[in-house]
C-alpha cells in the first residue's frame, strides 16, 4: 500500500518467551529513532518459528509494550493497511519472493545434514556461523531429482563473488564478501519454514520501512539483506546497529536471564523506572533516574550511544 509518512521505523521482535533488557532497547531505540523526526513506527511480529513463538508469547509481548509506553502506529491491535502483522501468515509473500528468484535461476535445493553442515571443513566466522561450502551447488539437476526422492531438500541462494558494504547509521562502514564469508545462504528450511533473512527484506519493503534499528548482532545479516533487496528490485532501508547488553558478567543477555526478563521486573520496578536505566546505559540519560519514553526524545541522540558492548551493572535493575 502507499506509506505517507517520510520515516517509517519498525520493532520486529521475535516473541520465544517473555521481552528481556536486549529486546526493550531495541523497541526503545526504534521509537526514539522514527519519533523524533516525526516517523511512525510499525509492529512486526517475526514468528516464523511458529512452534518456538506460540500466540500466547506475542499477546504478552504486545501487552508488555504497551505497559513500557512505546506505543505503535501499525501493527497487531493497531491495523494499518499491510496486515498481516505476524509473519506466520504472510508466508505467500515469502513464497512469492523465492519464486522469483528461482526464475532467475538463483535458488538450488540443498540436502546436506546437520552433521554435513559441520563436517564440511568450512571456517567459522567471528560470529560463529559456518560459511557453506557450497556442496550442493555443484549437484546436477539429475542429481538432486533423485536425492529429492528420499529427503525434501532445503534452498539457498546462490551468491556472487562481490564485495556488498553499506555504511551503517551508527557503527560505521562494513563490508563482507558473501562468497567467502558468508556462502550460499539458506532460503527455506528442510522443513519449509522460510529463512528469517529472506522474510524480513520482504517484510520491510512491503510495509515502507526506511530505518531499521536493531542490536549489533545483526549487523553481519545486513550484506545478505542488501543482495536480497537488489536482487528483488525493492528499495532498502537505512540501518542503525547498536551495541548489545551484556549481563553483569559478561554474557550476552538471552532469555535464559530470568532477572532481565520482564516477568521478573515488572513486579519490582516502574516501566519509567526500567527504561530511565536502558537510557542510562545507553547514553542519553544523564543519570538512572526513571524516564517515560516521550520525555527522552528531547534527550535521545545516536552520537550519545555508545559503539562498544555495554555490560548491565550488577544490582542496577
Ligand atoms: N526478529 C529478529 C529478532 O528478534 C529481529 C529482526 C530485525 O530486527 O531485523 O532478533
Amino acid at each position: 500500500m502507499e506509506h505517507t509518512s517520510i520515516v517509517r521505523g519498525r520493532f520486529a521482535p521475535s516473541p520465544s518467551g517473555r521481552i528481556h533488557l536486549g529486546n526493550i532497547l531495541c523497541c526503545l531505540l526504534s521509537w526514539l529513532s522514527a519519533r523524533q523526526k516525526g516517523g511512525a513506527v510499525v509492529l512486526r511480529v517475526e514468528d516464523l518459528d511458529t512452534a518456538r513463538c506460540p500466540r500466547r508469547y506475542a499477546s504478552q509481548m504486545e501487552e508488555d509494550l504497551k505497559w513500557l509506553g512505546l506505543t505503535w502506529d501499525e501493527g497487531p491491535g493497531a491495523g494499518g493497511g499491510d496486515e498481516p502483522y505476524y509473519q506466520s501468515q504472510r508466508t505467500a509473500l515469502y513464497q512469492a519472493a523465492l519464486d522469483r528468484l528461482r526464475s532467475m535461476g538463483l535458488v538450488y535445493p540443498c540436502f546436506c545434514t546437520r552433521a554435513e553442515l559441520h563436517a564440511a571443513s568450512a571456517p567459522h566466522r567471528e560470529d560463529g556461523q559456518t560459511v557453506y561450502a557450497g556442496t550442493c551447488r555443484r549437484l546436477t539437476a539429475a542429481e538432486a531429482a533423485e536425492r529429492a526422492r528420499t529427503r525434501s531438500p532445503a534452498l539457498r541462494l546462490r551468491v556472487p563473488e562481490e564485495e556488498i558494504g553499506f555504511t551503517d547509521g551508527h557503527m560505521g562502514p562494513y563490508r563482507e564478501n558473501l562468497a567467502r564469508d558468508c556462502g550460499d545462504f539458506l532460503l527455506r528450511r528442510s522443513d519449509g519454514m522460510f529463512a528469517y533473512q529472506l522474510a524480513v527484506v520482504v517484510d520491510d519493503a512491503a510495509m515502507g520501512i526506511t530505518e531499521v534499528v536493531r542490536g549489533a548482532d545483526l549487523l553481519s545479516s545486513t550484506p545478505r539483506q542488501l543482495l536480497l533487496y537488489r536482487l528483488l528490485d525493492l528499495p532498502a532501508p537505512t540501518f542503525c546497529h547498536f551495541p548489545l547488553l551484556l549481563a553483569p558478567d559478561g554474557r550476552r543477555l538471552s532469555k535464559r536471564d530470568a532477572d532481565a526478563g520482564l516477568s521478573c521486573l515488572r513486579g519490582r520496578v516502574t516501566a519509567a523506572e526500567i527504561l530511565g536505566k536502558l537510557a542510562y546505559l545507553a547514553g542519553f540519560n544523564p543519570s538512572a533516574s526513571p524516564r517515560t519514553a516521550e520525555s527522552l526524545l528531547a534527550d535521545f541522540s545516536w552520537d550519545r550511544v555508545p559503539r562498544e558492548d555495554v555490560r548491565i551493572p550488577e544490582g542496577l535493575f
